[in-house]
């Protein structure tokens, strides 16, 4: 396995609309693995193929790593979403902290419907339907957007846009970096 360089905030490719997974292949699944390991390295609770500088529609999330030690949801470990599609959002808006590995040290309130239904392909390319409520609804939504080249800090109020203005300039002077595990590997 490898560590991967996590792409931030300013490359145009997290802006991008990703496209579908053609193959779920062994180089895909290598991958995937890659990703896991890189975002256990770099703290995450997901991580978005474009946030590795690949422009497919898919995201791995582990749920073991949700704060919430009786969330049931922590007992499914890891899952790898394969172009997933929304079916339906709903239900109270709330209004929570997120972060980024693609926008380090950036944290803000975002909005979220508490209620997300969707179906996604699985690594044995069955489709799958799923529903999600509150934080874990969050996270999926958090990951589905970077699909679609949208960042968190796109939802947010324009008064906690100026608060990280400056942070914001950092990443994109490079004096903020994103992990970089590519000076971690040993061969
Ligand atoms: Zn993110």
């Amino acid at each position: 396995m490898a560590l991967l360089k996590i792409t931030a905030y300013g490359d145009p490719l997290l802006r991008k609309q990703a496209a579908k997974v053609e193959a779920i292949d062994k180089v895909f699944k290598k991958l995937t693995q890659d990703m896991l390991e890189t975002m256990h390295e770099a703290t995450g609770i997901g991580l978005a193929a474009p946030q590795v500088g690949v422009s497919k529609m898919f995201f791995v999330v582990d749920w073991t790593q949700l704060a919430d030690d009786d969330d049931p949801k922590r007992d499914e470990g890891v899952v790898v979403y394969i172009n997933p599609s929304i079916q339906k959002v709903d239900g109270d808006i709330e209004y929570l902290d997120e972060g980024c590995l693609s926008l380090p040290q950036v944290t803000a309130e975002v909005p979220r419907a508490h209620h997300v239904e969707f179906t996604y392909e699985s690594f044995d390319g069955e489709e799958v339907s799923e529903t999600l409520d509150g934080y874990p609804a969050r996270v999926f939504l958090h990951e589905f957007d970077h699909l679609q080249g949208v960042l968190f800090i796109d939802r947010i109020s324009t008064s906690d846009r100026k608060k990280i203005k400056g942070l914001l300039q950092d990443i994109l002077s490079g004096k903020i970096k994103a992990f970089d595990g590519t000076k971690q590997n040993s061969n």
